[in-house]
């Protein structure tokens, strides 16, 4: 059952409800709440372009919701279902996110009317060029106003057309591969950036384990190490998550949601292979060694350590939230459980790692590639070499002062400078530490006022708009 089906308030109702329980608790000045929680704006364009002998005419938004900083970011998503109510909900998102993790940035989101399956690559390229030629003549695409990126049914091919139109246009942009991020790296793009949310979401996890106090919280106990996952969705997010947690963590997967239905194995589904098995065959109907449920949506309700709704936003509702038994949720997508069943996971226990901190892993690895695109450097170039002839050095020095063997495998991994994705996966690692030690210390110290972690999270990126507001005079 889709969550707006039920009487739900809308997506950017429900963000709304979670922003104004925070922001009362919040000492901000007269009408600064408002201000913040509202969308600055919001452009609606209907293009048309002639594909298969006709005119067609296709929707597109590009929402602005704060410019406390700018540019403002946000992705690019292409959906059948896109529309100005989502794209509100997930520009606000964008600006708190943004705010929790330090990234220097507003909040936008954009979408397209579209479902890409059923156009081919050209027609979808046409399309593209036509909706950036769109959004670029009034700067809603621009390097330093605004800077899209990928998010549903959009990716690093998406971007590397937007990137080309934003150049034919702009010729004399010196900075012009940083209108857009998430492009292939042979445009402009960064190491580690398509796996980012999903590796965003490993970090956080295991960020939460490091405490002990909150794991308990949730009725869990040790590490990650044996945890039994159940994932909504094996897209770019949900495969990266399901990847790392089971191949560095240990994690069982235990059991995966898709389109056409949910497979389970309780001794830990193998990834890749399931991963393999979904690009060939479209589902994940017919993979071997595991039992497959139609209903997919089921095993969110079953039983597990951790749930990771991965796909669309209003994935828990209140009509199943009561029924979801794992007692930790980390929110991969944006929105995944809407405000009415966050409520009834809140009564029932649950803890819940909210979305805007959980999936801040690609806006954060963005933010890296647009300095990388400013600078126009790649990181590490300078240095790298530098740093293997110093360690070359101060090993030799240690082994001739002892007479022994440095050994060879710390040897290696110690003189191997840093490369550009070592380099990014410690950038996004603390982001993703100092962010949650943040939100921690909040929601402990504020546990007795009903604060939990998304409020706690809440409390943070509001008063940090707040105070750029402030100082920008308003
Ligand atoms: N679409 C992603 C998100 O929702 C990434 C945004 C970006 O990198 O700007 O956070």
């Amino acid at each position: 059952m889709d969550a707006r089906d039920t009487h739900e308030p809308s997506f950017r109702d429900s963000v709304d409800v979670m922003f104004n329980r925070a922001a009362a608790m919040l000492d901000l000045p007269p009408g600064m709440a408002e201000k913040i929680r509202v969308a600055n704006s919001t452009y609606i364009v209907r293009f048309g372009v002639k594909l298969r002998g006709e005119i067609k005419t296709f929707t597109g938004y590009r929402s602005v919701h704060s410019e406390h900083m700018e540019p403002v970011k946000g992705g690019i998503r292409y959906a059948g279902n896109v529309d100005q109510d989502e794209v509100e909900a997930l520009a606000a998102l964008m600006t708190y996110k943004c705010a929790l993790v330090e990234v220097p940035y507003g909040g936008s989101k954009g979408g397209l009317c579209i479902n890409p399956s059923d156009w081919d690559v050209d027609e979808l390229e046409r399309i593209t060029r036509r909706f950036a030629y769109e959004l670029i003549k009034r700067d809603l695409i621009n390097p330093a106003q605004n800077v899209p990126a990928p998010d549903m049914g959009t990716g690093e091919r998406e971007m590397a057309w937007i990137a080309d139109a934003y150049k034919r246009i702009k010729t004399d942009d010196i900075n012009a591969r940083a209108c857009v991020t998430g492009k292939p790296s042979n445009v402009g793009g960064i190491a580690g950036r398509t796996e980012a949310t999903g590796r965003g979401v490993q970090y956080g996890l295991r960020e939460f384990f490091r405490h002990p106090d909150d794991v308990a919280a949730a009725g869990l106990s040790g590490t990650l190490s044996g945890k039994r996952v159940v994932i909504q969705g094996l897209g770019n997010v949900g495969y990266y998550a399901a990847k790392f947690l089971s191949e560095e963590d240990k994690c069982l997967i235990t059991a995966v949601a898709e389109r056409d239905g949910a497979v389970m194995n309780e001794n830990g589904l193998d990834i890749e292979k399931l991963k393999a098995h979904l690009t060939g065959t479209g589902g994940v109907k017919g993979f071997a060694d595991a039992e497959f449920v139609e209903n997919g949506m089921s095993v969110l309700e079953k039983d597990c350590d951790i749930l990771i709704p991965a796909a669309m936003e209003g994935a828990i509702h209140l009509g199943n939230a009561a029924r979801v038994r794992a007692p930790l949720i980390i929110e991969a997508a944006n929105g995944p459980v809407t405000a009415g069943a966050d409520e009834i996971l809140r009564e029932k226990g649950c803890v819940i790692i909210p979305d805007m901190y959980a999936n801040a892993g690609g806006v954060t690895v963005s933010y890296f590639e647009w300095v990388k695109n400013l600078s126009h450097i790649r990181f590490g170039r300078m240095q790298r070499r530098h740093e293997e002839a110093w360690h070359e050095m101060l090993i030799g020095g240690i082994e001739e002062m002892t007479g022994a063997a440095f050994p060879t495998d710390t040897k290696k991994k110690y003189m191997e400078g840093a490369d550009e994705l070592s380099l990014v996966r410690s950038g996004l690692d603390d982001t993703m530490r100092t962010a949650y030690q943040q939100m921690s210390a909040v929601w402990n110290a504020r546990k007795h006022e009903g604060v939990d972690l998304r409020t706690a999270a809440y409390l943070i990126s509001i008063q940090k708009v707040a105070n750029s507001y402030a100082s920008l005079g308003l």
